[in-house]
């Protein structure tokens, strides 16, 4: 047995207007006026209805509902004739409405919102990738919230975002305004914003994901190693007898330093090759002694790392390449002084 009553008590303005749009359940409620609605047969399928000319089908899920014009959406027939069915089934049988007609109303939504706070963390995480992931991890404990209105439907307006996500039962048919039809990175994103206001919400089950993979230490110390060896040539040779290949060295180590995540290490190599070109094309700005503090400064950092023995201890050492930035919370700056600078790595500013 279907449970008609349950079903369509959930279905007010504002699920239907989900299903369509606002506009189609004006017109449907305009419509219902002037349209003559006939119950024709009850059965397994759903409920059979003439509306005017249009024959249609009220599915238990109505989402899934049918009708013989040519919409391929929720049309305004289909609205209308849920509308009417809605009313008889509150009605009742003696067409005396019930009591309690709220907490009916109620029921659907508290189901909603279960299965909105029960979408899996896989099927989260699949749709949001890591990046929005980090995304909205970074949100979250920058202090965000979303603004989330539960009715028949559970709206959310997501942060720092013009987008809106209304979820409604069965959760398939949930909307975006981004309007995609499948479960797009904002509805995930907005499923974890109600869990958050849920209080289910527990961070670290998606903290893990977020987590970098582990680092090759063996290999990362082998590479350390290489580093040393030829930075020591380049010592030991002196920086007057230095080979002007020395910067080339350099480039190198600089590119297996990329390759490697060793963010500053590619800095500070990218540095050194620009002090040893600078040196020489024998420029009256190099200062030699400014050039063999920072090699030995390399080289005592380079030697740490051919110790490394944790992943922590890798991260502090060779920094993070910042591909993207995260919300870290609101900041209030007050401009005192401003100095022009450039960089020897030629970035410049102010
Ligand atoms: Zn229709
Ligand atoms: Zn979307």
């Amino acid at each position: 047995m279907t449970d008609w009553k349950t079903i369509l008590a959930g279905a007010d303005d504002e699920y239907l207007a989900g299903l369509s749009n606002k506009g189609t359940v004006k017109r449907a409620h305009k419509d219902r006026e002037t349209t003559p609605c006939e119950i024709l047969d009850t059965g397994d399928q759903g409920i059979n209805v003439k509306l005017g000319e249009e024959e249609l089908l009220i599915a238990p899920v109505l989402a899934e509902s049918r009708c013989s014009c040519p919409s391929r959406s929720i049309c305004r027939h289909i609205v209308q004739a849920i509308l009417v069915l809605k009313d008889m089934y509150e009605a009742g049988e003696g067409g005396i409405k019930e009591e309690k007609k709220e907490k009916s109303e109620a029921l659907p939504s508290e189901e909603l919102w279960q299965a909105v706070l029960e979408i899996g963390n896989q099927k989260i995480i699949r749709a949001l990738g890591m990046k929005k992931l980090g995304e909205v991890l970074g949100q979250i404990r920058a202090g965000k919230r979303a603004d989330i209105a539960r009715s028949s439907t559970v709206l959310v307006e997501l942060p720092d975002s013009e987008l809106q996500v209304k979820f409604l039962l069965p959760l398939e048919y949930s909307s975006c305004t981004c309007k995609k039809k499948e479960f797009c990175a904002h509805r995930a994103a907005a499923a974890l914003w109600c869990r958050m206001e849920a209080g289910t919400l527990r961070l670290e089950e998606f903290e893990k994901e977020e987590e970098e993979p582990k680092a090759d230490l063996n290999r990362i110390r082998e590479k350390a190693g290489e580093m040393k060896a030829a930075l020591e040539d380049i010592l030991a040779s002196g920086l007057s007898r230095t080979s002007s290949q020395s910067a080339d060295t350099l480039e190198r180590l600089a590119v297996i330093s990329h390759n490697e995540g060793l963010a500053s290490f590619e800095d500070a190599f990218r540095s050194l090759q620009n002090g040893y070109e600078v040196y020489f094309s024998r420029s009256s700005s190099v200062n030699a002694a400014g050039l063999m503090d920072e090699s030995a400064r390399l080289y005592e950092q380079i030697c740490r790392l051919s110790r490394v023995k944790t992943d922590g201890e890798l991260r502090n050492l060779g920094g993070v390449f910042h591909m993207d930035y995260e919300p870290a919370g609101d900041m209030e700056l007050i401009g005192i002084t401003a100095e022009a600078f450039q960089s020897r790595n030629g970035y410049q500013g102010e």
